[in-house]
C-alpha cells in the first residue's frame, strides 16, 4: 500500500527510507547509528577485500586477524521511518535513501 504521510499538523510528509550504504566509501564512523532511533543499521567488520566478516558486537573481536575496517550495514531496513537524520550526519555521502512513493512503485504496490 502506498499510503500518504502527514506531519502532526497535517502537512504532507514524504519519508525517505534508508535502503543501503556503500561499503566502499563508508568509513564506519558510527554517526548514523548514533542518531537513528530505530536500530536500522549496525557496524560490521570487513576484510581487506571489503568482504563482510560479521557484526561487531565485541569491539575487541578481530575476526581471527581478518579485520581490516568497519563499515555500517543496513541490516534492519524494514524498521526505518524515513526521518532522514542519518543522511544529515554522514560525512561521506554514502547512503542511499528512497522516497516512500518511489519505493512503493518499485515494489509494484
Ligand atoms: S532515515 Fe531515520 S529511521 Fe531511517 S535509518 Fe536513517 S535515522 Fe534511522
Ligand atoms: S555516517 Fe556515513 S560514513 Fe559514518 S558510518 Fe554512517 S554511513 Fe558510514
Amino acid at each position: 500500500m502506498t499510503g500518504s504521510f502527514v506531519t502532526r499538523d497535517g502537512s504532507n510528509w514524504m519519508p525517505e527510507y534508508l535502503t543501503g550504504i556503500d561499503g566502499k566509501t563508508c568509513i564506519g564512523c558510527g554517526r548514523c547509528f548514533k542518531v537513528c532511533s530505530r536500530d536500522v543499521m549496525h557496524l560490521y567488520g570487513a576484510d581487506e577485500a571489503g568482504e563482510i566478516l560479521g557484526i561487531c558486537d565485541d569491539e575487541d573481536d578481530d575476526f581471527d586477524g581478518e579485520l581490516s575496517r568497519m563499515i555500517m550495514v543496513v541490516d534492519q531496513e524494514g524498521r526505518c521511518i524515513g526521518c532522514g537524520a542519518c543522511v544529515r550526519v554522514c560525512p561521506k555521502n554514502c547512503q542511499v535513501h528512497i522516497a516512500a512513493d518511489k519505493l512503493a512503485s518499485c515494489a509494484g504496490v
